[in-house]
């Protein structure tokens, strides 16, 4: 696909010194998109073979605001830690990818029509004849080719992000899940990623008979 490099005029970096410990962070403008998104770095990443990576989309519901309905903000802190508790790896913190990239205001429709109308995050996008994902992941793409990161472990629990990363150039050695436990206000949410989405759920119980559908 795409083989745009980014333009270090495009690049600023500098450590930063977080909870867990101190990252090189590297802020960047994307050349197809014209976003600025942000690369956290731990420890030397050597031949830049078999990184874990976390390619996380923005979500400031959850992320900033600790929000329960999703579990963006669990992933982004556990991401975190298992990169810490390597000592090596790559966060990749991509901006604008908001309710799957259809933005902040289209998300919070989705979300109201979720509470108003018992639509999953599915139905709820469509109806509204948004996308159900729209995200690129081409600046991450950009970004690990940037940092000279040859192949990745990728933290996800989503197959359609590792091909996508592929298709893009990148090398996914493997793929490293990142389950959270369900919580009351996301579990209905979490079903429908396993079941609609494709994602990689082991964990989540089956709805039980008749009291929980997946939807309660
Ligand atoms: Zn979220």
């Amino acid at each position: 696909m795409s083989d745009q490099s980014i333009d270090p005029s495009a690049v600023a970096e500098s450590e930063l010194a977080t909870r867990r410990g101190v990252f090189r962070a590297v802020a960047f403008r994307d050349p197809e998109d014209g976003n600025e998104h942000l690369a956290l770095v731990l420890g030397p990443l050597g031949e830049g073979e078999d990184v874990l990576v976390r390619v996380h989309s923005e979500c400031v519901t959850g992320d900033a605001m600790g929000a329960l309905r999703c579990e963006c903000g669990d992933q982004l802190d556990a991401a975190l830690d298992r990169i810490v508790g390597e000592g090596r790896g790559v966060l990749v913190y991509l901006r604008g990818h908001e309710g799957r990239g259809i933005g902040l205001l289209a998300k919070f429709r989705t979300l109201a029509l979720q509470d108003e109308q018992g639509l999953d995050t599915v139905d709820s996008a469509t109806v509204l004849g948004l996308p159900v994902d729209a995200r690129d992941y081409g600046p991450a793409a950009r970004v690990l080719r940037h940092l000279e990161v040859r192949s990745v472990r990728l933290l996800t629990n989503n197959p359609d992000k590792g091909r996508s990363l592929e298709d893009h150039g990148v090398k996914v050695a493997s793929r490293v899940p990142l389950l959270m436990p369900a919580r009351a206000q996301n579990r209905a949410y979490l079903a429908a990623k396993r079941d609609r989405l494709g994602h990689d759920l082991p964990h989540l119980d089956p709805p039980p008979n008749g009291s929980d559908p997946a939807l309660g």
